[in-house]
């Protein structure tokens, strides 16, 4: 695996861990990633996925891979399915088997019974809008439930009849007893445990209590001993939770929970409920859009993991919490596609080029390089005959000084051909453009022009060389930097967030999409993009090209 070592040992959790090696040569380090099953993982994920990995790789420790799944209502075999899939092609390895917050309800139970045991904990019979009425406010503290002082042997007897199905949803919880004045409103008797009828993908309908984030997060920690326990910010104030549960039962170890700041990205929604709502609203087709920064999504645009795993090394690991430019990711991509891109020629609007001096049998075979620094990726054939296709916005009709392209009585070269200079042109009855007529000079082929400047170089494909194929342009789902913080985020959808074209690529390039492993294949459509072959909905007599990125950065250009 490729361990960036420089870039993980400089934020404040490696300093953290550090010390802690000071103290302990001995220290076994290890981590855990704890995804919700209830959608798929997105760029967010990623960076917690590579600081807890990372982190254990680079200190021989071990990294857990565990499923938070203690909400049956929201969860889904097919999330874990996906889930496991996206880490696994992220490149990493969780320790051992997968574990699950549910594999641990026999244990919860035991230790939410200790803390009745303790007078810590009892069964509440407010609902759940009194139980938020009594918890107060920031500014005003909160007051008892009035079940909060039952004997310790009636609130055993009431757990156990939750447990056994004797109440209804919403009818009673258990809570922890802490403190209903506490500052800090996580710490006001916080529901432990609540009842729902629903079968669970894991212990399918052995349960009817489900315990809260907060009580199975620190115990499943603690169970697994892991030894650094990673979270988002907002889980700050919950650390108290986290600490009090697990000083106040029986158990070992103790975890030890550090903050660091989400990621927010430009132009992004990375909230798994706001994604949902995208799929319901059909804004976007799936889970894997790529539309949006799903792993699934990304990698269904051509972001290849290293990609992922260098952005993420880039925007680094802090307490601040900030919102990173989108431009930041497809640098990633973009540097390392330059590198192993093939590049070869493809026309997404095509427009007819007839150049009249050349026969119409005439065949010339130009060897082209697929990488021009790269000799080591070989080369590929084109072929040029009197009738081309070019792309419709490489020729203007209406005389512009400005425009270098093709215009009327003006030379263009023809890339890796000769120089073309445009006479006529050929209309259908609706007036649009069927067929430019040109003039190709022949003495031309790897010269310089004589006494002139270099004209502009533009792409082509001759019409015996092409092949159909339709290309999927991306552009921002949003028109807005930060549509994850509006409440009515729908309302700042960019309608033209994706583009299709329909066109041709080279004949030749598609003997090498046969001959090899597509889904490894990126290409550079030259003067266009990089683009990869969706995997999921193209075909052999329908090739489907995604844009990964554009060839350079426009996300920051105004349009
Ligand atoms: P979402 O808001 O997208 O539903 P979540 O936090 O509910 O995210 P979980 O499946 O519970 O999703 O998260 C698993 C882990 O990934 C947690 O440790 C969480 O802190 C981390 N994580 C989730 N989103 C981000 C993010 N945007 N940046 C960094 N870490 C994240
Ligand atoms: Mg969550």
């Amino acid at each position: 695996m490729n361990i960036k070592i420089k870039k993980y040992n400089n934020n404040f959790i490696y300093n953290i861990i550090k010390k802690d090696f000071k103290k302990n040569k001995y220290l076994l380090l290890r981590t855990r990633f704890p995804p919700e099953p209830n959608g798929y993982l997105h760029i967010g994920h990623a960076k917690s996925i590579c600081l807890n990995f990372e982190l254990a790789n680079l200190y021989n420790g071990h990294c857990n891979l565990r499923f938070d799944d203690t909400n049956p209502l929201k969860e889904n075999i097919k999330y874990i399915n996906a889930i496991k899939n996206d880490i696994k092609w992220l490149g990493y390895k969780w320790n051992k088997k997968i574990h699950y917050s549910s594999e641990y309800f026999p244990k919860l139970y035991i230790y939410a019974k200790e803390l009745i045991k303790k007078g810590l904990a009892y069964v509440d019979e407010l609902t759940k809008e009194e139980i938020r009425e009594y918890r107060g406010t920031l500014t005003q503290t909160g007051k008892d439930s009035p079940y909060r002082n039952r004997s310790i042997e009636e609130n055993l007897t009431l757990f156990k009849k939750m447990k056994n199905g004797y109440f209804k949803e919403g009818e009673v919880c258990l809570r922890a007893k802490i403190d209903m004045k506490s500052t800090y409103i996580i710490m006001r008797d916080p529901v432990l445990y609540r009842i729902i009828f629903q079968e669970h993908h894991q212990t399918k309908n052995k349960w009817c209590i489900y315990p809260m984030y907060d009580f199975a997060h620190c115990i499943s920690d603690a169970i697994e001993g892991i030894t650094h326990s990673f979270c988002t910010l907002e889980f700050q104030d919950n650390k108290r939770l986290y600490n009090w549960i697990l000083e106040n039962i029986s158990i070992k170890n103790r975890p030890k929970q550090y903050e660091f700041s989400r990621l927010n990205l430009k132009y992004s929604v990375l909230s798994k409920r706001k994604i949902s709502i995208l799929i319901e609203k059909k804004i976007i087709n799936n889970w894997d859009d790529p539309r949006i920064q799903t792993i699934s999504g990304l990698r269904r645009k051509g972001y290849t993991p290293s990609s992922i795993k260098n952005f993420c090394e880039k925007i680094g690991v802090t307490k601040q919490n900030n919102l990173i430019e989108f431009s930041m990711l497809e640098y990633c991509i973009r540097k390392e596609l330059n590198e192993k891109s093939i590049r070869t020629m493809a026309v997404l609007d095509p427009i007819k080029l007839y150049l009249y001096n050349i026969d119409n049998n005439y065949e010339e075979t130009f060897i082209v390089p697929n990488h021009p620094k790269k000799p080591e990726l070989g080369t590929h054939k084109i072929i040029f005959t009197n009738t081309i296709y070019i792309d419709r916005e490489d020729f203007k009709e209406k005389y512009e000084k400005k425009y270098k392209r093709l215009k009327i009585g003006e030379e263009v070269r023809l890339r890796y051909s000769y120089i073309i200079k445009a006479e006529k042109i050929e209309k259908d009855l609706s007036g649009k453009i069927i067929q430019i007529i040109c003039y190709c000079n022949l003495n031309t082929l790897g010269k310089k022009p004589i006494n002139k400047k270099n004209p502009a170089v533009i792409h082509w494909i001759s019409v015996k060389n092409s092949f159909p194929s339709e290309f999927r342009l991306y552009e921002k789902l949003f028109n807005i930097d930060n549509p994850d913080q509006e409440k009515n985020f729908l309302s700042f959808l960019n309608p033209n967030s994706i583009i299709i074209k329909n066109g041709f690529i080279e004949k030749n390039i598609n003997k090498t999409i046969e001959n090899q492993n597509y889904k490894k294949l990126s290409f550079q459509f030259e003067r266009i993009g990089y683009f990869c072959i969706d995997s999921v909905e193209s075909k052999k007599n329908k090739l489907i090209f995604n844009r990964t990125v554009s060839l350079k950065d426009t996300w920051n250009i105004k349009k």
